[in-house]
């Protein structure tokens, strides 16, 4: 490949579990990846050691006094990256014209303009942010739509469907004959603890997951299986699937990332070892096949792949998630906000595992008569149902 080819890439969210791993992947191919800009919220002793190995034009973090130290410390150290700070400068480098790839790995409700911002700027946009399109899934994909971007999914499960599904899909389940989208899910900690367990468990134990290795807020969402509820609104928008088209089954070993079924009763699958490097290593080879640094599937060693229907009274939020779906509007909006208020609390040992299904259900209660029309209607809806999910959290600690 001759340098002409090289493309540039930026990376949201750098300092994260998916940025560590995109990294991992874009350093065995400097033939092919240039990194132009690193960002990150706190960590900027990780984001520091990142600039001086790749070397980006730009490097982004929230804080002025962040940015003017580390902006110091490169120049000490003759490091060249320009350092700015804050959400407009994350839009900046996001849209900006010398980038050609954003890898979208920040966390939560707070990556939706940067990736909102990739999309109508035209790039080739890998998607790991999840919560960004369960808010605001239909303003997404008309970015997509109208900037021209093309968008990869980077959960694994997505990724695992898009590699399912045929080459030409247009968005149309009828036209490509498929079925149902099955999402496996490895059904997390607590899969198999008794019910009566899970009043107790503490936040290390929610992190805990037996086959990935990944950021704290997503680990406690893979513990209520809201993860897996989240995932299945983030597979209707960008398969445009109905719910009733999307089935979760839960998949102890992860070795199936998913399955797409067609009409003629055809199951196909992707597999591999649980690694996010691989389909990271799809997104941004594609449509070429890319070293990942993954090692082989050992099948031998795996013997076994088991299936179970997933337990909705063990993981209610994963029922209240399809609700959210059939609901439509502003629902999954609430969840996605609720949610991530409730994870925090749980986190910081202010409420139970078990109340946070109870402050999103109080959350999705109330919240009506909220929109998602507009960017602002979004983020007025998130801000919403963050101050019903803060009312229901206090409720819960004054127990
Ligand atoms: P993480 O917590 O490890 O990293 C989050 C990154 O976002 C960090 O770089 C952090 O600095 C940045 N960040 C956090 N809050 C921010 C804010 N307010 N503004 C700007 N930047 C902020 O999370 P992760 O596990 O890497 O997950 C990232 C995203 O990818 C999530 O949406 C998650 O659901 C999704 N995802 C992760 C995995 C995984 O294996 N880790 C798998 C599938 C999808
Ligand atoms: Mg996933």
């Amino acid at each position: 490949m001759s340098r002409a080819t090289l493309r540039r890439v930026v990376v949201l969210g750098a300092t994260g579990s998916i940025g560590v791993s995109t990294l991992d992947v874009v350093e065995r191919h400097p033939d092919r990846f240039e990194v132009y800009a690193l960002t990150a919220h706190r960590q900027i002793d990780r984001l520091y050691e990142q600039c001086l190995r790749f070397r980006p034009a730009c490097a982004v973090v929230d804080r002025a006094t962040d940015a003017q130290a580390l902006a110091a410390r490169l120049r000490a150290a003759g490091c060249p990256t320009e350092v700015l700070h804050g959400e407009a400068a994350l839009v900046e480098v996001a849209a900006h014209p010398s980038a050609d790839v954003v890898m979208a790995a920040i966390v939560g409700a707070a990556g939706l303009r940067p990736t909102l911002a990739a999309a109508r700027a035209g790039k080739c946009v890998l998607l790991a942010n999840k919560e960004a399109l369960v808010l605001g899934g239909a303003l997404f994909m008309q970015a997509v739509r109208e900037g021209g971007a093309t968008l990869l999914p980077i959960d694994s499960e997505h990724n695992a469907v898009f590699q399912s599904l045929p080459p030409a899909y247009d968005g149309r389940l009828e036209g490509a004959g498929v079925r149902r989208i099955l999402l496996t899910a490895s059904g997390g900690p607590f899969r198999d603890v008794p019910l009566s367990a899970l009043d107790s468990v503490t936040p290390e134990q929610a992190c805990a997951h037996p086959n990935w290795v990944m950021g704290r807020k997503i680990s406690v969402d893979s513990a209520t299986m809201m993860n897996k509820g989240l995932e299945v609104i983030e597979a209707h928008w960008l398969f445009t699937a109905p719910a009733d088209r999307i089935e979760v089954v839960v998949h102890p070993q992860s070795v199936i990332h998913s399955m797409v079924e067609y009409v003629d009763g055809s199951v196909i699958a992707q597999l591999g070892n649980p690694d996010m490097r691989t389909p990271i290593a799809h997104a941004l080879g594609f449509p070429d096949r890319i070293e990942a640094g993954v090692s082989s599937l050992d099948l031998f060693l795996i013997g076994q792949l088991t299936f179970q229907r997933p337990d909705m009274e063990r993981f209610p939020c994963l029922r209240l998630a399809y609700d959210a779906l059939r609901a439509g509007g502003a629902a999954p909006a609430v969840l996605n906000a609720a949610n991530e208020e409730a994870v925090a609390a749980f986190l910081d040992g202010r409420i139970g595992f078990r109340a946070i299904c109870e402050v999103i259900a109080c959350a999705l209660e109330r919240g009506h008569g909220l929109s998602v029309e507009s960017l602002e209607a979004v983020l007025e809806s998130d801000r919403r149902a963050r101050e019903l999910a803060r009312a229901a959290i206090a409720r819960q600690e004054g127990r």
